[in-house]
């Protein structure tokens, strides 16, 4: 196999065999529907041949092929610390030594809650599921039976995960592949589902009032529309909004738990949603999501209240004993250090995007990151739809071929870990600049 030693070879692109990739994808693809278990890696956002991927460790991965990339997907959000760090890889060593599930209470599932609750208090009782579509499901499941009411407000380029009351103007692979609403879902089911515009209080403050409405859920940073974030306004409006005609606020926070500040969206904008949805970083790289919020609303889920919600592997203790790992690390100052480096990246890319002279914008909150090439900020889905995603393609494509791994969408946010050093970063950005000069002359 060959090895290249890709952290060397600044900026020139590189030659990259890519056989056993493919070779694997060809199996794949009898196997799974587009050789993939989620829909975004088959690269449909981009074109292209996906990577296989061997191995992870700290800032990097390599492929099947041996080709070395510096990665800032990180598994979609989770890898706060980067890939296989030894504080998680122990925690499982240690824990799965007396057994790996037990579908019982375990002190474990007890310590996460705690670590959670210490950063976000409003969280008084939570649930954990094993992904975040069970979480914002079960959220929904929740507010309908609380406050008795049917509908629900999402907003466009929003992804709260794939069950069916979310598939409507979804983000992410929904959006990526342009499936807007999926087929499927029972249109009864559909209608309840209203969508407004991100960013557009006036149309929530009217949808509002004319329907009752058992939550408004948002991405309080959007992730899975590409990096959007809200107006200064518009999260202390949704609140107002919510308390005004009887809605739950939500946060689905499962990709913004823990990234865009050690609090989360709640310590970021000085509201407190009535429940929230968490996923990803709570699980370092395990299969864990939780909901929780209030106790007077947690308190209707079963047992103690007649609203059904289970699962098999839920509070898992190897996904606990990872989640707990993660967090104990990821304290303030490592949260700092992380925004940091995340604005070290986002500021060099500006640069690099104006030495090109492309238009471009990018933005960062703590370690989620975004960037797209449009002149004007982006504060919806259609603002986002409206950057050149022909360039983004081709950026994708010279990057890869340089060694950086960027999610393969235009519609999706970016990750920083405590893996990537000042040296990642420069590297990283010589070799984007390079990328970007490439999907600039080709263009030509
Ligand atoms: C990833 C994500 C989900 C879905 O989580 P899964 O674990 O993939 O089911 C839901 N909401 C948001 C905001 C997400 O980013």
């Amino acid at each position: 196999m060959r090895i290249s030693t890709a952290l060397d070879v600044v900026g020139a692109a590189i030659d990259r065999p890519s056989a056993r990739s493919a070779a694997i994808m060809a199996r794949g693809r009898a196997r799974f529907p587009g050789g993939v278990n989620s829909p975004v890696r088959a690269f449909g956002g981009v074109g292209g041949e996906p990577f296989v991927v061997a191995r992870g460790d700290g800032a990097r991965i390599w492929d099947v092929d041996g080709n070395e990339y510096i990665d800032y997907v990180l598994s979609w959000g989770p890898l706060v610390l980067g890939h296989a760090p030894r504080v998680v890889l122990d925690a499982l060593t240690r824990t799965m030594k007396d057994g790996t599930s037990f579908g019982m209470p375990t002190g474990l599932e007890v310590e996460l809650a705690e670590r959670i609750v210490e950063r976000m208090p409003h969280l008084e009782m939570m649930r954990f599921t094993s992904s975040g579509t069970e979480a914002a499901m079960s959220v929904a499941r929740l507010a309908r039976a609380v406050t008795k009411r049917e509908h629900i407000l999402k907003f466009e380029g929003c992804y709260h995960g794939h069950a069916d009351s979310f598939l409507v103007r979804a983000g992410s692979g929904v959006a990526t592949l342009g499936l807007p609403d999926s087929p499927g879902v029972p249109d009864a089911l559909a209608k309840l589902t209203l969508t407004c515009r991100y960013n557009d209080l006036e149309a929530v403050e009217k949808i509002a009032r004319e329907v009752p409405l058992a939550c408004i859920m948002l991405e309080p940073i959007v992730g899975n529309g590409g990096f959007i974030e809200p107006t200064a306004e518009f999260i202390p409006g949704l609140r107002r909004i919510a308390d005004e005609t009887g809605a739950l606020l939500v946060f689905d926070e499962v990709m913004t738990g823990f990234r865009i500040a050690y609090g989360g969206a709640r310590e970021r904008f000085d509201v407190t949603p009535d429940l929230t949805a968490l996923g990803k970083v709570i699980g370092g790289g395990l299969p864990v999501a939780a909901y929780g919020g209030r106790r007077d609303l947690m308190s209707r889920i079963a047992p103690t209240g007649p609203v059904y919600q289970a699962g098999t592997l839920s509070g898992n203790p190897l996904a606990m004993a990872a989640g707990i790992a993660t967090l104990s690390v990821l304290t303030r100052d490592v949260h700092d250090a992380i925004t940091a480096q995340t604005a070290r990246l986002v500021e060099g890319m500006r640069v690099v995007a104006a030495t090109h002279n492309v238009p471009f914008t990018a933005g960062h909150a703590g370690s989620m990151w975004g960037f797209f090439f449009r002149a004007e900020p982006v504060r919806t889905f259609d603002d986002a739809k409206s950057s050149d995603t022909a360039l983004f393609k081709r950026f994708f494509h010279a990057a890869r071929r340089r060694g950086v791994s960027l999610a393969p969408s235009p519609f999706e946010a970016g990750f920083m870990s405590a893996a990537h050093g000042a040296h990642e970063i420069d590297v990283t950005l010589e070799r984007l600049d390079a990328a970007l000069g490439a999907a600039v002359a080709d263009r030509e």
